[in-house]
């Protein structure tokens, strides 16, 4: 019987490399599309999907996968972890192609208490048993629902979780709960992994504490809200993103509602035109960054 190789290649050509390895050998790359990979190199085209599942699996590894579930609900898939940001699903008209059942999570970041951030929190998080990290307000109204895997922040503090630690920065917002509860401050997260790094922002106006966030971490890229209104604007977000020094941004927090609709091709070359990347994710779409 013989055995199967993975070889993983996220750079570099694979076309020269391949003759090199026997024919028990697959070689995968992260992000080639499966078929070519079948048709090329894998004498396993029957075990295509034991590859595709391992093909994932690898991808999360080299790359952090973003998943985009509408308004400024993100998943960041990594080292085989999943960390779910802000879900708001059920009550976005947007993302009825979601469903929320098939949501995957290890761990569910909370920024503040709104609804259009928490509305499905309880429940992804009692189906899938993730661990919740929230204020320690949001954490105790959670705890009286019966979600008791649960782990309190509050701005500035920082939490060592194993694969990742995560640091609670300043967001300029406010955080009442859905039922008129307090909700404690509103914050945003900076995730460090031992080879990536990202900010989620949550909701927040463009303020000067950002420019601390570089003394504590060297980002890869950043997730931001752009939609105006209640938030800070495409504009301010590009003022943000020279405060906190990444030039890679994943826009949040449009389109969902009439107050914070945004013309796309506008956002996209103000921010080409003072050299930063913006991505403007669909719902439902997967990406890498
Ligand atoms: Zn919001």
């Amino acid at each position: 019987m013989s055995s199967l190789f993975i070889i993983i290649r996220p750079t570099g050509s694979l076309f020269a490399q391949c003759d090199h390895y026997s024919p028990n050998v697959t070689i995968i790359h992260p992000k080639e599309p499966l078929f070519t990979q079948r048709n090329h190199y894998s004498p396993y085209g029957k075990k295509n999907n034991q590859i595709k599942i391992i093909q994932s699996y690898f991808r999360s590894n080299y790359f952090m996968v973003f998943t985009y579930y509408g308004h400024s609900c993100f998943a960041a898939t990594h080292q085989g972890i999943t960390i779910l940001f802000d879900p708001f699903i059920s009550g976005n008209s947007l993302a009825k192609s979601i469903n929320i059942d098939e949501i995957h999570a290890d761990y569910i970041f909370l920024s503040h208490g709104h609804a259009d951030h928490v509305l499905d929190a309880e429940g992804i998080a009692l189906r899938t048993g993730a661990k919740v990290v929230c204020s320690y307000e949001i954490h105790e109204w959670l705890n009286e629902k019966g979600v008791s895997n649960t782990h309190p922040m509050n701005t500035g503090g920082r939490w060592n979780f194993g694969l990742f630690n995560a640091k609670c920065v300043v967001a300029q917002h406010s955080s009442g709960l859905p039922d008129g509860s307090y909700g404690g401050n509103p914050m945003g997260f900076i995730i460090t992994f031992n080879d990536y790094c990202f900010y989620f922002s949550g909701d927040t106006a463009l303020t000067l504490d950002m420019q601390l966030i570089p003394k504590w971490a060297k980002l890869n890229t950043a997730i931001l809200p752009i939609g105006d209104n209640f938030t800070m604007g495409y504009e301010d977000a590009i003022v943000a993103a020279d405060f906190i020094q990444c030039n890679q941004i994943i826009g949040a927090h449009f389109d969902t509602f009439g107050y914070i609709k945004i013309d796309h091709d506008q956002v996209r070359s103000a921010f080409l035109s003072t050299g930063k990347q913006i991505k403007l994710p669909a719902i439902g779409e997967q990406f890498d960054l």
